[in-house]
């Protein structure tokens, strides 16, 4: 091994990137730049899962090559990006993104972009509290290495000799479990609040450690979070949650402050209630479940186990009160959306795929439900059947309609089932009477 002024540098025969376990475009392109005399790397995430022996989720090369004289090289690649130009190489399966290498914030001088004619506006900009607002300037490929997030992220594999190069101290972070952001924690987090979720998202889906410093910085930032875009932080509760390791995020979010941050009812609802953590644990372990099993929760479900529990109390004592259920978990869930707007804006059609598989949870309840073949129509019936099954595994009351619909959805008890021509009749009076009404232009419940 060579340990050069900075970088440490490990040899083919010294590390597990395999060229067999790298994609054939994968591959083609890093060969092409490489003959066409630029350097080319494989950058970031994938190289970190390679050494892992675990399959990137995607490839990310990063070379010295312009984003001009990518586009010359490659016939199927379209620039993306208003400043920072990405390549975006189109094959049959997908995307492949290849960038020039950037420098980060504070590396100004090293700019080697050439000055774009009436462009006055600098190619840095931080708000006045640090968050970094813009940030596009080409650099070298330790700049590059060094403006990512932690260290096990800044690992590169080169394809002119195989070599893997490690800028700071990826390696043995990655020996050593640990997940260490790159520089300081409070700059770096402050940049760019996100930083805070990636870290619990890697240190829950790769069963690491938070450096503890960074852990300490990470819990007094977490109010930050919510200055992040609310469309970024839905796309990041994405990653962290559908991906199998929901349980060990939802832990760290909410020992850390960030849950309260982001979903303040729901982390007041929480408090300290032993019983609502359990039912919440519960919850997610089980959708993680269905991820080991490749059936991997949908958004609308995801959050209707996340909300689910909070919604069903409400309901429940406004029942008590003498308010009909649909009425009280209505108004709750507008609540929880408004809220969630602010932060982590979950779209309009992901609510109401939500609401839905809570509505038709009393549907699925009654045993034997009315009119089944209509319920297994609608198009929150998979998730809605879902849920069920996450309440039954919490031993609710529901075993028996659980038995029932998974009978009837492997044909076993047709007979029993079968909707009586009673029911029928009834179905379509009831079509004919929504007719009649839509003409007249009396709105239908
Ligand atoms: P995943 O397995 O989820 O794809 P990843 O590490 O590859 O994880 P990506 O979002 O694909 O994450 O990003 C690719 C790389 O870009 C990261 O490995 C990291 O080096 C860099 N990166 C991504 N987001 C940030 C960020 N907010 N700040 C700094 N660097 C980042
Ligand atoms: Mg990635």
């Amino acid at each position: 091994m060579l340990r050069a002024m900075q970088p440490l540098i490990i040899p083919r025969k010294e590390h597990r990137v395999s060229r067999k376990k790298l994609p054939p475009n994968v591959l083609r392109t890093l060969y092409r730049l490489r003959d066409n005399g630029f350097t080319a790397y494989l950058m970031g995430g994938c190289v970190r899962d390679l050494l892992l022996e675990r399959t990137p989720k995607d490839f990310d090369i990063a070379t010295d090559a312009r984003p001009g004289q990518i586009k010359r090289l490659f016939r199927n690649c379209r620039l993306v990006g208003r400043r920072f130009r990405l390549a975006h190489l189109h094959f049959a399966d997908g995307i492949l993104e290849v960038s020039t290498f950037r420098a980060d914030a504070l590396s100004d001088e090293s700019d080697m972009e050439r000055p774009v004619p009436n462009h006055h506006k600098p190619r840095h900009l931080k708000d006045d509290s640090g968050m970094v607002l813009r940030d596009n300037v080409f650099g070298t490929p330790e700049q590059d290495a060094l403006r990512r997030d932690f260290t096990i992220n800044a690992l590169a594999y080169n394809i002119a000799d195989f070599s893997v190069i490690d800028y700071t101290t990826g390696l043995a972070d990655l020996r050593d479990g640990l997940i260490r952001p790159i520089g300081d924690p409070y700059v770096r987090f402050t940049e760019d609040p996100v930083r805070m979720l990636r870290a619990v998202r890697f240190a829950a889906s790769h069963d690491f450690v938070i450096e503890p410093a960074a852990w300490e910085t990470l819990c007094t930032l977490s109010s930050t979070i919510s200055r992040a875009s609310p469309a970024r932080l839905y796309e990041e509760m994405l990653k962290l949650f559908l991906l199998g390791a929901a349980g060990r995020a939802f832990g760290l979010l909410n020992i850390s402050g960030l849950l309260a941050a982001l979903f303040p009812m729901l982390s007041n609802w929480l408090g300290g209630n032993t019983q609502r953590l359990n039912i919440m644990n519960a919850n997610l372990e089980t959708l993680d479940c269905r991820c080991r099993m490749g059936m991997p929760p949908s958004p609308a479900l995801f959050f209707a186990a996340f909300f689910g529990p909070l919604l069903a109390e409400t309901t429940l004592a406004g029942r008590r009160d003498g308010i009909p259920g649909r009425l009280t978990r209505d108004a709750a869930c507008t609540d929880l959306m408004k809220e969630c707007s602010e932060t982590v804006s979950i779209p309009g059609k992901v609510a109401n795929q939500l609401r839905n598989i809570l509505a038709m949870q009393h549907s699925l309840h009654s045993v034997p439900p009315r009119r089944p073949s209509v319920i297994v129509k609608r198009p929150e019936f998979a998730d809605a059947l879902a849920y069920l099954h996450l309440e039954g595994t919490l031993g609710g009351e529901n075993q028996s309609a659980l038995e029932w619909w998974d009978a009837f959805l492997s044909g076993k008890s047709s007979s029993i089932i079968a909707e009586t021509p009673a029911d029928e009749a009834s179905a379509k009076r009831r079509r004919r009477r929504k007719r009649r009404h839509r003409a007249k232009g009396t709105p239908v419940k």
